[in-house]
């Protein structure tokens, strides 16, 4: 296939593919999904992976950092919108204007968010630590931020939308025993007077692999995005459909003698004649320098691998007899069942998870929505 000319790199989002993974896994864990957009929609874009997750019925949008949030009202998302990691010192007031929602992981952010109320009480979720050791209020705190919680909440300056936690993932029995920690925090807060409407505890991986942990309001981030969170689970495995394809155009093909250096260093060098085709994506696109000599490339139904190292922009296949021509599309990786690679392999090559191939695509490839 060709790529359109004038077209260096790109990432083609496929915003169906999002919105039908999201309605697959609200069938599949009959729970409401918040639909977790953080870090520009784990590099896919924020916003067009927010609208395709609330067309897939997505009930409300989660992000790490209020400015994501506020981001995303700017550009128009009315839904609820959750934010839990947050500056020393923070100042909330803009974000409870916003009515951006806020996770809530100690006494001093609690106090600041009530101090935020304006004309609305700010909406929280409490985060209670289980097991993950990041942030969260701690079990000996938790007695006494939820009575503050309670109290808050009954003079209108709070109101306490959901309890969470996080999930390690280390193996179904440590994240049943940080469930269990977590139902011992939702009878404390109960036993406090804070009753919120929401609790969730599962990520991706429990929502599918542990299905008393769904509690009827799942945190989908990897999914949405059709990117399996297990090691021997494709996204396919799952009924999850990969949302993105990262390609290029062949930038320059040259045909050489046996024995030629390519790249820097020279780690690779051709065994016989042979045709270099040059690919205009390096780690400054996000592509791993680490899977140098490792990477795999399909052009035109064709299977090839990273020949030496990846480069700030570019890197070089060897494409032997093969005929590659300038403006050939070179895809890295996409949805697998069409017979492009996959993140994962992208992962495997760097010694790395796919949630990071995805998410540290560059800003400077140019994002499109399109099918696969
Ligand atoms: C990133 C994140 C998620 C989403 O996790 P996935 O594994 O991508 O589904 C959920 N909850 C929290 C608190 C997160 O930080």
């Amino acid at each position: 296939m060709r790529m359109a000319s004038g077209v260096l790199r790109e990432a083609i989002v496929d915003v169906d593919a999002i919105a039908e993974n999201v309605r697959h896994l609200r069938r599949l864990t009959a729970s409401e999904v918040i639909a977790v957009v953080k870090a520009d929609g784990y590099g896919h874009g924020a916003h067009r992976a927010a609208v395709a997750a609330l067309r897939g019925g997505a009930a409300r949008i989660g992000v790490s950092d209020i400015d994501e949030a506020l981001a995303l009202r700017r550009q128009g998302i009315r839904a609820p919108l959750f934010a839990w990691l947050h500056a020393p010192g923070v100042s909330f007031a803009e974000a409870v204007h916003h009515d951006i929602e806020l996770g809530i992981s100690d006494l001093d952010q609690l106090l600041r968010a009530g101090a935020a109320a304006g004309d609305r009480p700010a909406a929280v979720h409490l985060k209670i630590e289980t097991g993950l050791s990041r942030n969260g209020i701690a079990p000996a705190d938790w007695r006494q931020v939820f009575s503050e919680a309670a109290r808050l909440e009954r003079i209108g300056r709070v109101r306490v939308v959901g309890l969470f936690s996080h999930l390690s993932n280390t193996s179904p029995d440590d994240d049943r025993a940080a469930l269990a920690r977590f139902e011992e925090g939702v009878v404390i807060a109960a036993s406090a007077g804070v009753n919120p409407p929401l609790r969730h505890i599962a990520a991706t991986n429990a929502a599918i692999a542990l299905p008393e942990a769904r509690l009827g309001c799942v945190r989908i981030g990897i999914g949405l995005y059709g990117v399996s969170p297990f090691d021997d689970r494709s996204a396919a495995d799952l009924g999850l459909r990969p949302a993105m394809t990262l390609r290029g155009a062949v930038a320059a093909v040259r045909r050489v003698p046996a024995g030629t250096g390519v790249s820097y260093g020279y780690d690779y060098r051709t065994a016989r004649d042979t045709t270099l085709a040059l690919i205009p994506l390096g780690y400054a696109d996000g592509v791993p320098r680490q899977a140098s000599g490792r990477g795999p490339v399909s052009i035109d139904g064709r299977r090839f691998t990273v020949a030496g190292r990846i480069a700030m922009d570019q890197f070089v296949v060897d494409v032997g007899d093969h005929p590659v021509a300038v403006g050939d599309e070179a895809v890295l990786f996409g949805d697998p069942t069409l017979g492009v690679p996959s993140a994962r392999e992208w992962a495997d090559a760097a010694d790395t998870i796919d949630y990071e191939i995805v998410t540290r695509v560059g800003a400077r490839v140019p994002r499109r929505e399109g099918g696969a």
